[in-house]
């Protein structure tokens, strides 16, 4: 009888950021087939879920790709439901009303490499600080790019597991990374943008690293804060072939700033303050080319004759994939509808 680990990963309860948990399942003789994936129970009462009195939730695994790093295993990604079958008020990924495949999503994942001793990131010396920003992005060479291993190691672990990811790269501050995931749909997206966390994560351990998502982890310093900008595309957009459509589409984002930064992650304010390749988190606007709008039109879209893909720019490193991705395609149907 073959002995398959399961990876079992959810997300906590934690607010106002959740972060990821997992144990091990062993089935014997598993079929390889999601549907065939048992429910599974844990202690929510250890995980701010639920009360000690009545701690039992439940996982349902939604989403599994093979384990790179383990013999005969695989990640299973779940929703945390209630006792009774319902949703958890935890799992964001139940609320996705619309998950229309027409929409790709391209999430451009920021991240710091942390010090867990020193509380600061790889390349920062144990007292002060490195020499100012500059070098580090899409640098090369051991003065300027840390942790190249444990960032390469991630992106063959992404693949071997099957997650669409497009590419890595050395990011502006010091000890800060990045990698891009596309995925069809606003589940597959965040299911893939977790899993690619979860991924980062406990590789950092075998390295004593530690990842931190925290958008703006240097506080008002002049160090770049981190991102998860959501590139996004449904048809329309894709096929536009004028301006007036990528118009209407950028102006139906202006009503609705507030919901959108609700799900665009904690602590936002301090990440969009105007400076740092960000625009205000009061305004709204977009330009072709513009880091310093809330969304950009890449500059290949006019060249293509307005086909192509917009860029929102302010989701943050730490916030729920799901949510954003949710948010953006009610947005977008509505400006299409209005
Ligand atoms: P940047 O110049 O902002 O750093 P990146 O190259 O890091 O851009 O990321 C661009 C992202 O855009 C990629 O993740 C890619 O998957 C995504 N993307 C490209 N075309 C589309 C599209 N048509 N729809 C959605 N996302 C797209
Ligand atoms: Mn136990
Ligand atoms: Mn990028
Ligand atoms: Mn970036
Ligand atoms: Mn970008």
């Amino acid at each position: 009888m073959a002995a398959t680990k399961l990876e079992y990963i959810w997300l906590d309860g934690y607010k106002p950021t959740q972060s990821l948990r997992s144990k091990t399942k062993i089935e014997k003789d598993f079929s390889g087939n999601l549907e065939d994936l048992p429910l599974w129970s844990f202690d929510g009462s250890s995980t701010e879920q639920a009360p000690g009195g009545a701690s039992d939730c439940l996982l349902k695994p939604v989403f599994m790709v093979k384990d790179p790093q383990r013999k005969d295993a695989y990640l299973v990604m779940c929703e945390v439901l209630n006792a009774d079958g319902t949703p958890h008020e935890s799992n964001g990924r139940a609320t996705i009303e619309d998950d229309d495949n027409d929409f790709w999503f391209g999430f451009e994942q920021e991240y710091f490499l942390w010090n867990p001793e020193t509380s600061k990131p790889l390349g920062f010396p144990a007292s002060g600080y490195p020499r100012p920003q500059g070098p580090y992005y899409c640098s090369v060479g051991a003065a300027n790019a840390f942790g190249r291993d444990i960032v390469e190691e991630h992106l063959d672990a992404c693949l071997e597991a099957g997650l669409n990811v497009e590419g890595i790269n050395a990011e502006v501050a010091a000890g800060q990374w990045e990698f891009q995931i596309f995925a069809k749909g606003a589940k597959e997206a965040g299911d893939q943008i977790w899993i690619g966390r979860y991924l980062m994560e406990r590789i950092g351990e075998k390295y004593g690293v530690s990842v931190n998502w925290h958008c703006k982890p240097l506080g008002a310093l002049d160090w770049n804060g981190s991102g998860m900008h959501a590139n996004f595309s449904n048809s329309t957009l894709r096929d536009a072939g004028s301006k007036e459509i990528f118009d209407k589409i950028c102006e139906g984002f202006r009503p609705v700033v507030k919901e959108h930064i609700a799900v665009y992650g904690a602590d936002n304010h301090l990440r969009l303050t105007g400076k740092h390749e960000t625009a205000s988190i009061h305004d709204f606007s977009y330009g072709v080319s513009d880091r310093g709008a809330s969304i950009r039109i890449p500059v290949m879209v006019p060249a293509k004759g307005w086909r192509g893909y917009l860029e929102d720019r302010r989701p943050n490193s730490a916030a729920d994939p799901y949510k954003v991705a949710a948010r953006i395609i009610k947005t977008v149907k509505a400006a299409e509808a209005g």
